[in-house]
């Protein structure tokens, strides 16, 4: 039996009372676990086994799953279901961990990462985008991908105005070295807004403005170094079906 921290990434109805569980392990990473029993309404694993779940969970190996053999739930983010735009965010950032987690990732840091965020989309009214998008970045950085900010990736020297950011190498050209290859334009501001981003708590965003320039920025960032920027949850947000 293993004793593990849960987040549930996907619910799969499987049968005609059980469910199958792609999750998030705290130390395992993504990992399928079967709940039986868990549809029916009296079942003692119901409320670790919905969407959103974060349980600390008995786990039992089976074959390449696990059998959910008990489960007590932490947190199911409620409050997620009383604002449509938190929601759709939140099912975005597990369809987006989901993602990232198929590669066997086991990272503590961002396991953590994962439910503090949920549970700080609970608690906000609006900027939802701006907590996604510190989230995007953050979580880029515990990829490896940290983006460097403070010297030019030209010419090494401290940038001090205005530049270009490239995607690609993940770095700023200085005003010198903007025509030394491809990137979006960005003012100062926006550089040390992005710095101070990754430096900053979920807690502390409240004084930090962060415009659409930034988030897009950081969403092409994070994608082009995962490899891919196709998210059902996104295109429900664009479309405004929210
Ligand atoms: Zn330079």
């Amino acid at each position: 039996m293993i004793q593990e921290d849960i987040l549930v990434l996907k619910e799969i109805s499987y049968r005609e009372n059980d469910k199958i569980l792609h999750a998030l392990g705290r130390n395992m990473g993504k990992i399928q676990v079967i709940s039986k029993g868990s549809k029916k309404s009296n079942s003692s694993l119901r409320n670790s086994s919905q969407l959103f779940a974060y349980s600390k969970s008995s786990l039992v190996p089976s074959k390449d799953m696990y059998i959910l053999a008990a489960g007590e739930l932490i947190d199911n983010f409620y409050n997620l279901k009383n604002n449509i735009d938190a929601y759709y965010h939140g099912c975005y950032i597990l369809e987006l961990i989901s993602y990232v987690a198929q590669e066997n990732l086991h990272n503590v840091k961002i396991f953590d990462m994962t439910v503090s965020l949920l549970s700080h989309l609970c608690s906000l009214k609006n900027d939802f985008d701006k907590l996604t998008g510190a989230y995007e970045l953050k979580l880029a950085a515990m990829l490896g991908y940290r983006p460097n900010f403070q010297y030019c990736i030209n010419c090494n020297s401290l940038i001090k105005t205005e530049g270009k950011f490239s995607i690609a190498e993940g770095g700023v050209f200085c005003s010198n070295c903007v025509n030394y290859g491809n990137g979006i334009n960005v003012t100062y501001n926006e550089i040390l807004t992005m710095e101070s981003i990754l430096k900053s708590k979920f807690d502390s965003l409240g004084s930090i403005e962060v415009n659409k320039n930034i988030l897009n920025i950081i969403r092409k960032f994070l994608f082009y170094h995962i490899g891919k920027d196709n998210f059902t949850s996104l295109k429900l947000i664009k479309e405004g079906k929210i």
